[in-house]
């Protein structure tokens, strides 16, 4: 049997197959033949872009095993990039979130708990809910590093025209995240996310 990739949350699993094109099954939240299958090809192929692209650390790996086949070569392209850049101890820290871990995340610092504000996005208004977003985090010496120059540096070292970085928002600028482009508003990429329909 495959892995279980996002808690026990089936049908955020088959819509993110669904939507990479692996499941071909109905959106149920029931776990058949059909997701597990799905599942064991999502896995071959990221092996394909990991044995392609090249390995990194084991909680990048962890992140980047969460992404959509299409964001896991660009955030791999991106980290070996921005670590050629030698700004320090670059790694992928964060990658896909189901809607209850992104709304878990934006209660920090809302209804009464303690601060900081961590995120604008609840679930299914932020590209982490969709495979497509990741977030970077700098560290010497096992040290998370919090200076906003440095990740200037990594999304100057990093960025393609395909990348998109939080650094560059108006409100609420997010400089350790970086996502594809998609072309469209959120709203429509969380639309065809729930109907299992392409988007990258
Ligand atoms: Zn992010």
């Amino acid at each position: 049997m495959s892995m279980i990739l996002f808690g026990n949350d089936v049908l955020f699993q088959q819509r993110f197959l669904k939507a990479a094109g692996f499941y071909t099954g109905d959106l149920d939240g029931d776990w058949g033949p059909l997701t597990d299958g799905a599942m064991t090809s999502f896995e071959k192929q990221s092996r394909e872009i990991t044995a392609a692209l090249g390995t990194f650390d084991s909680l990048s790996e962890r992140s980047i095993l969460t992404l959509n086949p299409k964001a896991q070569e660009a955030a791999r392209a991106f980290l070996k990039k921005v670590r050629a850049a030698d700004i320090g101890d670059i790694r992928i820290v964060s990658g896909t979130r189901t809607y209850a871990e992104q709304n878990a995340l934006y209660r920090k610092g809302r209804f009464g708990n303690p601060p900081p504000v961590v995120t604008k996005a609840k679930g299914g208004q932020s590209n982490h809910n969709f495979g497509i977003a990741w977030d970077i985090g700098i560290f010497q010496n096992g040290q998370y590093l919090d200076k906003p120059d440095l990740y200037e540096r990594a999304a100057r070292a990093g960025l393609v025209d395909s990348i998109e970085w939080g650094g560059d928002w108006k409100s609420f600028k997010d400089l350790p995240h970086f996502q594809l482009a998609t072309g469209n508003p959120i709203k429509l990429v969380c639309a065809k996310f729930e109907n299992g329909q392409a988007y990258v």
